[in-house]
């Protein structure tokens, strides 16, 4: 998972590099940074992150993390979408770079609002077909029992989520899980 979404506010222009100023645009609803000097009106939006849950024979890929926020503390393989590829794409593509591993994607069965942080976290069942490894920002991936996930160093909140219902599924396509996060704590 990548850092959480910075949340600072635009101060210059990323199309001129005039300074912009916080405003609601005519027939809008909300502020938005506009530009002092051409108008351009910057909106933003959440941003998505896509991983998944690798199983084989029962146990769960898991990566712990060689970078910041969180650096050290075990998390799902999961990154932000990139333009051009689908969610499943990025959640395999995602799962190559951290862990090295190729997978099957199942079903998608996690949804986590992080509305603070303007995040959407899906998260996607799968079969891992490959061997594995710690990619770049991995410092060790290691299979899992259900029994051997150490509930106290999962890096994020929806990570946690995720696993939880991943295991309470069994295998089982129970739709996707829906959840919502205001402040997570991590
Ligand atoms: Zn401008």
């Amino acid at each position: 998972l990548p850092a959480p979404h910075p949340g600072d506010l635009m101060k210059f222009c990323s199309s001129c590099g005039g300074a912009v100023s916080y405003r609601v645009p005519k027939d809008d609803n909300r502020e938005r940074a506009i530009c002092d000097d051409c108008g351009m009106v910057h909106y933003r939006n959440p941003l998505i992150v896509v991983g998944c849950v690798a199983e084989r024979d029962g146990m769960v890929l898991m990566c712990r993390r060689a970078i910041e926020p969180r650096y050290g503390y075990w998390t799902l393989p999961a990154g932000f979408m990139e333009l051009g590829e689908t969610v499943a794409g990025g959640a395999a593509r995602e799962t190559l770079e951290e862990a090295k591993a190729t997978v099957e994607l199942g079903h998608l069965f996690a949804c986590v609002d992080v509305v603070d942080a303007g995040q959407v976290h899906l998260f996607y069942t799968a079969r891992l077909v490959s061997d594995f490894g710690a990619g770049e920002e991995t410092l060790e991936a290691e299979l899992m029992s259900e029994q051997d996930i150490p509930w106290d160093e999962i890096a994020f909140q929806s990570v946690e989520f995720a696993l939880r219902k991943y295991f309470e599924d069994r295998g089982r396509n129970n739709g996707v899980h829906v959840h919502e996060l205001r402040r997570p704590r991590y």
